[in-house]
């Protein structure tokens, strides 16, 4: 059985590209039959605080947008908020630890900056692997001062997969990422640790998300790959972007739920967004439900797509 799900970060009230997320990982397992769990990506307690992620419960639910498991819904495989899980993802930890690929990062910000290669054009900084080969006695030392981060080690080979939207995709882990991030030094665990221990132990067979998580995907099949865990099937799709070619963010006001609700209604609203992702030429406002039968990755573009000056007149 496929289960999709929705994986917010409640870092402030939704936004349109939020949505497309939701409604295509909405859409793509309906179509096949199957069902939705949603878990609240809320690691960062310091800029996800609870209120946001009840707003985002009730946008959702306004958006008519439904899942069958998760915050108030329940299920077997909860607590359905990633602050409240980090038991296993310190499982996890250690079971990457016995392998031996763990190792401390005393690295500061300012050090890293200077150290790394040179900018991806998704603005990763390439980890140069300063810490990668301290002696025991120069870790012991450097702890005294300052508390690690742990950075896992990488191969220096690539990783491909087929993405269900986005094609073939290929990396290098150690020539275009480095050793990563599996917890900072003020003990909070990585996003790639966390989301993929979670979409394991939820049954997750399928991943949409923005185009923006493509270059995250091999770090993560990599830690399925140590884990022993089967992977699910990745779908990326463009990115939204404001009117002016800019990234969409939280301070777009025409792209905010804030000032949008009170002006259209859940159904013109997936029905313009349907429109503007390839699928639902009308553009006519709609129920979720209704896209069902028009939804197809294959007229989803793959470019980045523009938002019109005016998305309602
Ligand atoms: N929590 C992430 C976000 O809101 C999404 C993570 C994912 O889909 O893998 O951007």
């Amino acid at each position: 059985m496929t289960v999709g799900r929705f994986a917010p970060s409640p870092s402030g009230r939704i936004h349109l590209g939020n949505i497309l997320c939701c409604l295509l990982a909405w859409l793509s397992a309906r179509q096949k039959g199957g069902k939705v769990v949603l878990r609240i990506e809320d690691l960062d307690t310091a800029r996800c605080p609870q209120r946001y992620a009840e707003q985002m419960l009730e946008d959702l639910r306004w958006l008519g947008l439904d899942w069958d498991e998760g915050p108030e819904t329940g299920g077997p495989d909860g607590p359905y908020f990633q602050s409240r899980r980090t038991a296993l993802y310190q499982a996890a930890l250690e079971r990457l630890e016995a392998l031996g690929l763990v190792y401390p990062c005393f690295c500061t910000r300012a050090e890293l900056h200077a150290a790394s290669a040179p900018h991806r054009e998704d603005g990763l900084t390439v980890y140069a692997g300063t810490c990668r080969h301290l002696t025991p006695a120069q870790r012991a030392e450097r702890a005294v001062r300052r508390s690690p981060a742990l950075r896992l080690r990488v191969p220096d080979k690539e990783f491909s997969f087929v993405d269900g939207h986005m094609g073939e995709c290929v990396e290098n882990l150690e020539r275009d990422c480095g050793d990563f991030l599996l917890r900072r030094s003020d003990g909070m665990f990585a996003y790639q640790l966390a989301v993929v221990v979670d979409d394991a132990a939820m049954g997750v067979t399928e991943v949409v998300r923005g185009a923006d998580l493509l270059s995250s995907t091999p770090r993560q099949l990599y830690l399925y790959q140590l884990l022993g865990l089967t992977p699910p099937e990745f779908f990326h799709f463009p990115l939204l972007l404001a009117p002016d070619g800019r990234r969409l963010s939280k301070r777009d006001a025409d792209a905010g739920l804030d000032s949008l609700r009170g002006r259209v209604s859940a159904e013109e609203l997936l029905g313009r967004l349907a429109r503007l992702a390839g699928f639902h030429p009308s553009g006519e406002p709609s129920p979720a439900a209704g896209l069902l039968e028009e939804f197809s990755w294959e007229m989803v573009p793959q470019e980045d797509i523009r938002l019109p000056e005016k998305l309602f007149e």
